[in-house]
């Protein structure tokens, strides 16, 4: 397909949407979406591509709202995702102050922002009436946030099983490219005892002890080593007791381990686990779930460098930023364990993401839509 006549309506296009964007992205950020609780977000999202003149939209049963245009048929589809939900656990509005170079509200840059520029860049194929030769698969995706699992991507993949060809997901700057995926595994741990009165049962098994001899030994450990990797734990939450003259009988925390290599995962997997069991014993029971397993990537890495280097000759054309990338943990993680080439890249410029002081460069959106219809063109060719 010849798309270099695309260009310069696409110029025209983002200009005469720009207020459009504004406007919708207000009114999502106004939409509280934590992890499993998209609903209104993708019912929102859903009508507003209706109303574009989307054929075919419908919501699946994790929440992602799903556009496929020219899939039927297709075993080669490309996906352009963003993820609907935010990291902050608000069920209200949350705040929203545009002084007219920055637009400030938690979530607005990870990720509100790229949901807009996708429904945007949607509406520009429905629009232009752009059918691509092997499908196009436009998600607004739910649960890639906090204790979300990539619950929505992994829908989508079983979804779609053997069907999707190469991921992108809207989800940085438009100057970074996340083109590795860090793996991670993660545990609620909840210690059990006996418990008793602090001065007449004093010598029983306290939980808050057990539970604290744990995390010291957690913190004792040393990563491996092995080059070009990286892994990382943390133990986020802890909580625990009843009274200050009860022996603890309940204690409990969060805990994780990262690494973007499968060996370095498996030699954490190990070392937890002999920590979880070395407090065992028959006064002290120990429940350890797993609330979290991201995959680590299993692909072949040169094609996911033919995809980057795809978008990056995009991004170029649109602005003079020096791409940098990145490994992180992120939608592409269960596409990369698939052996599915999968990128993460922006479409704006945003700062202090996962803080309620989070702001967005406002007219960062106009190059990062222009960038997004462009990538979206390039990757419907051959
Ligand atoms: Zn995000």
């Amino acid at each position: 397909m010849e798309t270099a006549g695309f260009v310069a309506g696409i110029k025209q296009y983002v200009v005469a949407n720009t207020q459009g964007m504004y406007g919708d992205l207000k009114d999502l950020c106004a939409i509280p979406a934590p992890s499993h609780f998209e609903h209104e977000r993708a019912e929102y999202c859903k009508k507003w591509l209706v109303r574009a003149g989307a054929d075919g939209v419908y919501i699946d049963d994790a929440l992602n709202v799903v556009f496929p245009l020219g899939c039927d048929g297709s075993d080669e589809i490309t996906v352009f995702a963003a993820h609907t939900d935010t990291v902050f656990p608000d069920r209200e509005p949350m705040p929203y102050t545009d002084d007219g170079e920055k637009i400030y509200s938690p979530g607005v840059g990870d990720n509100t922002a790229s949901v807009v520029s996708l429904l945007y860049m949607a509406k520009y194929f429905i629009e232009n009436n752009i059918v691509p030769p092997k499908g196009i698969l436009f998600v607004c995706n739910s649960c890639e946030e906090g204790l979300g699992n990539l619950k929505g991507v992994r829908q989508l993949f079983s979804d779609f099983e053997g069907r999707i060809k190469q991921f992108v997901t809207f989800d940085n700057n438009y100057n970074v490219i996340a083109n590795h995926c860090a793996g991670s595994h993660r545990y609620e741990v909840e210690v059990l005892t006996q418990g008793g009165h602090s001065y007449q049962a004093f010598g029983r098994a306290n939980a808050n002890a057990v539970l604290a001899k744990m995390i010291a030994e957690i913190y004792k450990l040393s990563v491996p080593e092995k080059e070009g990797t990286r892994t990382t734990y943390n133990v986020g939450i802890i909580s625990g007791g009843t009274s200050i003259n009860t022996i603890s009988q309940k204690a409990s925390m969060l805990c994780e381990y990262r690494s973007n290599d499968r060996e370095c995962l498996e030699y954490m997997r190990q070392k937890f686990e002999a920590i979880f069991d070395s407090v065992r014993s028959d006064e002290v029971k120990v429940n350890v779930t797993k609330i979290g397993d991201r995959p680590c990537e299993n692909v072949d890495q040169a094609k996911v460098e033919e995809l980057a280097a795809k978008v990056v000759g995009e991004i170029n054309g649109v602005v003079d930023d020096e791409v940098v990338f990145r490994c992180s943990s992120t939608d592409c993680n269960i596409p990369l364990s698939l052996g599915i080439p999968a990128i993460n890249m922006g479409i704006g410029k945003h700062y202090g993401s996962h803080t309620r002081e989070e702001y967005l460069i406002k007219n960062s959106l106009i190059p990062g839509l222009e960038i997004a219809i462009r990538t979206g063109i390039k990757l419907m060719e051959e």
